[in-house]
């Protein structure tokens, strides 16, 4: 039987299976909006937000053994490690919030994060990668009013360089097993938002006939 996830509020209508699980990573360079979708996306289908920028950023705040490690990494808009990277998430996986699906925000940024997460994921339904495109001078205008500490302009061109260096190929490798929808990030965030929820339904119906 399908079965509507839908949002009080909205009339966003994801028509799923309840077999399939929402396994949804949110892919695009800093300042494409990942992180705001995210949160609506979490919202309206009731499975957890998991950001790698905000679990860093909470250990951090919280002085905890990984904020030590990664504060400087952060601060100069750096990767941090893989390995470091593929056991924070993996972990977080295994909650048993995550049985129903998840939205990735932050993860994967490299190849070998990629490849890992689909070791990770093998047996638990499909992986709906969604790429946010957005025009370089308008994640420089989004980033430069944000206001967080990494935003200031040299890191943020540290951030975007690395962006293109390592994360960036990750959209070819997931193209090549056909699991992205790209989408123009440059609109308004409702926008944005149907589109996610288009493609994301469009992505699980495909996923679910194969
Ligand atoms: P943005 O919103 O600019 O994309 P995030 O909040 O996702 O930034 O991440 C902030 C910082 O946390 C990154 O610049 C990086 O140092 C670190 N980080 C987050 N996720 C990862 C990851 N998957 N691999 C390596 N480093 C990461």
């Amino acid at each position: 039987m399908p079965v509507d996830r839908r949002d009080s509020q909205s009339t966003i209508l994801l028509s799923v299976a309840t077999a399939v699980p929402l396994n949804v990573v949110l892919f695009g360079p800093p300042g494409a909006g990942k992180g705001t979708q995210a949160d609506v996306f979490a919202e309206c289908h009731a499975v957890p937000k998991i950001s790698t920028g905000d679990m860093l950023r909470r250990a951090i705040q919280e002085g905890s053994e990984l904020g030590l490690l990664v504060k400087d990494t952060l601060q100069r808009g750096a990767l941090v490690s893989d390995d470091l990277m593929i056991r924070l998430v993996g972990q977080r996986l295994e909650w048993p919030d995550t049985a129903g699906g998840f939205v990735l925000d932050g993860f994967p940024r490299t190849i070998e994060q990629a490849a890992a997460l689909e070791r990770m994921m093998a047996g638990r339904g499909p992986i709906v990668v969604i790429a946010l495109v957005v025009h370089a001078d308008e994640v420089v205008r989004r980033l430069s009013h944000r206001g967080r500490h990494d935003d200031e302009e040299w890191v943020i061109r540290e951030r975007l360089q690395v962006y293109s260096d390592s994360t960036e190929p990750v959209l070819e490798y997931f193209r090549r097993r056909k699991t992205v929808t790209v989408l123009d990030g440059n609109r308004p965030p409702e926008e944005v938002t149907k589109a996610i929820e288009g493609a994301v339904s469009q992505a699980i119906e495909r996923a679910s006939n194969s």
